[in-house]
């Protein structure tokens, strides 16, 4: 029912909704990373621990997230090393927003189980820039807020910053 609520029109456009249930087997993040072949992956760099993307349904232009390699459901479950390299990878991305978009501000961080409006259960880390003048959040759930870039789009302009290999 949250997913209803999260997520622009379109969502389906992207992926097959019913692939992804709520068993860890089936995890769409960790098909990303598997890079299983029928899944967009919009990866945009990879350390040791992490992944990099752009979100498939962003918010906003430049919208990206960051979710870990193992398939962690508790925020609590990271390690000491983990928890260091996220927020050292949070940095990088947002220094590359900074130059890419130039966003007035950011929203950032995590919806953290179901009751918090996660809709995927593998935590993931939201990155969103937020500029002047636009929508606010009431809109982009309302669903009238349109998608100014598509996921694609950023992808072009956010990967030869990350020069990630793919
Ligand atoms: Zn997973």
């Amino acid at each position: 029912m949250f997913e209803k609520h999260l997520f622009p029109p379109g969502k389906r456009a992207y992926i097959d909704k019913k692939r992804f249930s709520k068993n860890n087997e089936s995890c769409i993040l960790c098909s990303i990373i598997k890079k299983e072949k029928d899944v967009i992956t919009l990866l945009l760099d990879e350390t040791k621990n992490f992944v990099v993307t752009v979100n498939l349904y962003p918010y906003n232009p430049g919208h990206i997230m960051i979710f870990p390699k193992r398939h962690i459901t508790k925020y609590q479950e990271l390690t000491e090393e983990e928890v260091v390299e996220l927020f050292r990878l949070q940095k990088r991305c947002m220094k590359i927003l900074d130059k890419v978009y130039s966003p007035g501000g950011y929203n950032t961080g995590f919806n953290l189980g179901r009751a918090a409006g996660a809709s995927i259960d593998h935590i993931h880390l939201h990155i969103v820039p937020r500029f002047k003048n636009e929508l606010g959040f009431v809109d982009i759930l309302a669903g009238s807020k349109i998608m100014v870039e598509t996921p694609y789009e950023i992808l072009e302009k956010l990967r030869p910053e990350f020069e990630y290999e793919k």
